[in-house]
């Protein structure tokens, strides 16, 4: 089975498994979305309502800003793998609660075992604290952090949420440098640094 294949098993086990918080108040199961054979995996916090009706994630204001922040760095969507640490919409988009992401965590890992990407980035505190718990996003957010997960050795970058980024200017700014410096560590990433090898010999 290829990881396409993988994704669309997993993500038709994950839409009938009834005992999943929040289901009953969504409409849609938002699994998430993008290239399996992604370097790059971005976990959010959880569907809100425009993800919701789409079955889609991160399409309302803050995933047209991580549009364009993708953009900035030469990265489409079709690219990387979109997903959250809960896959149906909290109520009035509240904040996903302990147990809530604790019930969908035995997907979302199944989820970066297949796609086994070299680097997440943490789009916010809730995905964050699954890789770096502890931390305050104010004195990580764009660092790179070798994390061994699972006994592989993955990059996790936290950044701040693209809807705290909307909200304040000053964070805006630190997101799009953010970007910058995860462009960066994609480049260094052992495999691009092999193809520039190749380039120079
Ligand atoms: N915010 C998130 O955290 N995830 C989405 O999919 C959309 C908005």
């Amino acid at each position: 089975m290829n990881k396409q294949e993988s994704l669309d098993k997993l993500k038709k086990e994950m839409s009938k498994d009834k005992s999943l918080p929040l289901r009953d108040g969504a409409t849609n199961l938002v699994f998430g979305e993008g290239n399996p054979n992604a370097d790059l995996v971005f976990i959010g916090e959880g569907p809100g309502y425009w993800e919701d009706i789409k079955a889609r994630p991160f399409v309302g204001n803050a995933g047209s800003l991580l549009n364009q922040l993708l953009h900035s760095i030469e990265l489409s969507r079709s690219e990387v793998f979109i997903t959250n640490v809960v896959c149906y919409r909290p109520p009035g988009n509240r904040d996903p609660l302990p147990e809530e992401i604790a019930a969908f965590q035995k997907y979302l890992d199944r989820i970066i075992e297949i796609i086994e990407p070299e680097i997440i980035v943490t789009l916010g505190r809730f995905s964050m604290a699954k890789f770096l718990p502890g931390v305050k996003i104010s004195s990580v957010h764009g660092k790179h952090y070798d994390v061994d997960w699972k006994g592989k050795r993955l990059v996790v970058v936290p950044m701040y949420h693209p809807a705290a980024a909307l909200r304040r200017s000053e964070i805006l700014q630190q997101e799009k440098d953010d970007f910058l410096k995860l462009k960066e560590y994609i480049e260094k990433m052992p495999k691009n640094q092999s193809k520039q090898m190749e380039l120079i010999l």
